[in-house]
């Protein structure tokens, strides 16, 4: 981690606390917020080299002067356990064997658990981000959904959400998917986690309470995607180690 991000702070301890949990070692490296593009490199290679690390992450964000995909294109792609190296993107694409990020894979995880069949359906997915939107939508098309991906300049939103069989919301906006974005019976994921001004409480980007009754399935917040996220990269972890070996 680079710098002093306080959500990141507590991303880190919670991926820390499921290593622990589970007996892997955890070791973390929280670089300052000057740290440079090649000092952050110098570690990244240090551990890529080193035969006793499994896994790397980098929390995001870094700081500005550090190119952020330049950093996650220098983490092994053998080690890249949250899967944002260009060579596991690419490879999620065009369909080959990866890591495949974390939160994506963690809301397929849930979606296969619930036997929820993709194929065919009208899956629309909120958010374009590298590390969530793009790689939901490769992961989704995968399983043969017709996938409608939207984001801030997307034009009649909500009558493009109204067709969704499959709802993924990934805006970073609290409560701003309410029950006139959503066909009866959809099944909603919220991957969102915002912080309530007000309550200072924890909320997704589904207004849960307002369109509990017109869903058939819905993923709360907290308690949905976050742990799923944590479990995929343990998953990840472990088939990084495995392939190592
Ligand atoms: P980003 O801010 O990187 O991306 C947000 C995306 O939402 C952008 O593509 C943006 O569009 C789009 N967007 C913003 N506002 C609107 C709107 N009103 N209508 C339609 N689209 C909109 O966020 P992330 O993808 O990193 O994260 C999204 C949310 O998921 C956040 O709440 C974050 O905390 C959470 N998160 C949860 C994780 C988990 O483990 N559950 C893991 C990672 C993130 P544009 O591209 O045009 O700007």
């Amino acid at each position: 981690m680079v710098g002093d991000n306080p959500a990141s702070k507590v991303y880190v301890k919670n991926k820390s606390k499921a290593c622990e949990k589970v007996g892997v070692e955890f070791e973390e490296f929280l670089l300052p917020e000057t740290t440079s593009e090649s000092e952050l490199f110098e570690l990244i290679d240090r551990l890529n080299e080193d035969k006793s690390v499994n896994g790397i992450l980098l929390q995001s964000p870094v700081p500005k002067q550090i190119d952020q995909n330049k950093a996650f294109r220098r983490i092994s792609e053998e080690k890249d356990v949250d899967g944002f190296n260009p060579f596991n993107v690419g490879n999620l694409c065009i369909g080959n064997d990866c890591f495949i990020s974390c939160t994506p894979f963690g809301v397929m995880k849930i979606l296969e658990h619930y036997n929820i069949d993709l194929e065919g359906k009208n899956a629309v997915v909120l958010g374009r981000s590298n590390i969530v939107g793009k790689p939901m939508v490769q992961c989704l098309l995968s399983k043969n959904a017709t996938v409608t991906v939207c984001h801030s300049r997307t034009k009649n939103l909500k009558e493009i959400t109204k067709n969704a069989d499959i709802l993924v919301a990934a805006i970073g906006k609290p409560k701003y998917v309410t029950k006139d974005f959503i066909k009866d019976g959809a099944i909603v994921i919220d991957v969102g986690i915002n912080r309530n001004e007000e309550t200072n409480k924890i909320c997704g980007d589904v207004d849960f309470d307002d369109v509990i009754d017109k869903v058939s399935k819905i993923t709360p917040v907290p308690g949905g995607v976050g742990p799923m996220t944590i479990a995929m990269l343990l998953y990840n972890l472990v088939k990084a180690t495995k392939q190592q070996n």
